[in-house]
């Protein structure tokens, strides 16, 4: 029996890029238990800043889906295309204290660059940027920016903890304290070229936002954490709990994944599978 923690507030946290899996109803069931079971709080949010791959149709496949498996949240939903004002305030906070810099590199830009380099560094996220655009001049930004040159905003990671001054930690419920080591993801996007936030961004802010206390979600993101507890600090946010929980696993022993159309929770839906059953299998 859980401790009652009625100021504990959880969130599921999708987006809404294709249908759900089960892996989606493991996660949300998570969150939803973790909360429910302490008499706290359970949000959902919908993380669609991607207007090119995340689809109206597939928000409405999110609440259908999750009603479907008794979940209930409350309302209105946090829905961040309707809150770019809110990141770039948070954005324009990181470049006033000049810990934020324009990236006019393109992906080819920054591959010929790391093939160049005997070592380039590679974290969890694939190669670190080589940080091209965080020693161009102020009169080589002013003239790429006055050409029009599209640019994505990039954290200076260096000058971000320098300015922090000491190490960052948070607890984990799986794998207790652990050391931040955001040098692993380096100077990540703040706000992308074609949308003017980014993931680590939106998410920190909106966790603060929403008085987030416990960040319970796969593993899989595990290594972002590294960097948003950089951002909480930076924005003088608290850092929530997190609880990172594995991953399910197909039959095959491989990662559900929206493209594999046979999982979704929509067609164990049409199958006509019992959500209660379902819910109860899942139950860890
Ligand atoms: N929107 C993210 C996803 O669908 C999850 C964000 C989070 O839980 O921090 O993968």
């Amino acid at each position: 029996m859980n401790r009652p923690d009625p100021t504990c507030v959880t969130r599921f946290a999708p987006s809404p890029t294709g249908r759900l899996h089960k892996g989606h109803a493991y996660s949300a069931l998570m969150a939803y238990r973790y909360a429910k079971t302490r008499g706290g709080r359970f949000l959902l949010r919908i993380e669609d800043i991607d207007t090119t791959r995340c689809k109206p149709e597939f928000t409405d496949g999110i609440f259908e889906d999750l009603k479907w498996l008794g979940l209930t949240w409350e309302e209105p939903v946090r829905q961040q295309s309707q809150h770019f004002d809110d990141y770039q305030v948070a954005l324009q906070e990181l470049k006033a204290k000049g810990l934020a810099y324009p990236c006019f590199c393109t992906r080819k830009d920054i591959e010929a660059e790391i093939t160049k380099s005997a070592s380039a560094p590679h974290g969890p996220d694939g190669p670190i940027y080589p940080g091209i655009c965080r020693h161009l001049s102020g009169a080589e930004r002013t003239a790429k920016t006055a050409a029009g040159t599209p640019h994505a905003w990039r954290l200076d990671l260096a000058a971000a903890l320098k300015l922090i001054g000491e190490p960052l930690e948070w607890l984990d419920e799986v794998k207790g304290v652990i050391r931040a080591t955001p040098e692993e993801l380096g100077d990540v996007v703040l706000a992308r070229k074609d949308t003017p936030t980014s993931y680590h961004l939106s998410v920190v802010v909106d966790d603060a936002l929403q008085s987030i206390t416990h960040i319970i979600r796969g593993e899989d993101l595990f290594h972002a954490t590294h960097i948003h507890v950089v951002l909480q600090r930076l924005f003088g946010y608290p850092t929530p709990v997190y609880l990172h929980h594995g991953l399910m696993l197909d039959e095959g022993g491989q990662r559900f994944a929206k493209r594999n159309k046979s999982v979704t929770l929509e067609s164990l839906r049409t199958a006509g599978v019992d959500p209660t059953a379902l819910m109860a299998a899942l139950t860890p």
